[in-house]
């Protein structure tokens, strides 16, 4: 049985888009504005009717392989 090592979980980021231009909420900083701030980028406020969409990470697996150095 092979060994996988460097496995990560997947992670889900549910991002915002704003209705008002193209910036995703996609940093913690930018988050930090949602809901209640506005759009870093065009500086409408948030309306709650952005449109969202999950983005799913998702890692690789790291196999070892031998003879690293
Ligand atoms: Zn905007």
């Amino acid at each position: 049985m092979e060994k996988i090592v460097g496995w990560k979980p997947s992670r889900n980021y549910d991002t915002v888009h704003c209705a008002n231009c193209s910036n995703a909420v996609d940093t913690p900083e930018e988050e930090a504005t949602y809901p209640d701030g506005n759009c870093p980028e065009c500086g409408s406020p948030w309306t709650g009717n952005e449109k969202r969409s999950t983005m799913i990470m998702v890692t690789m697996p790291v196999a070892i392989t031998g003879g690293a150095g």
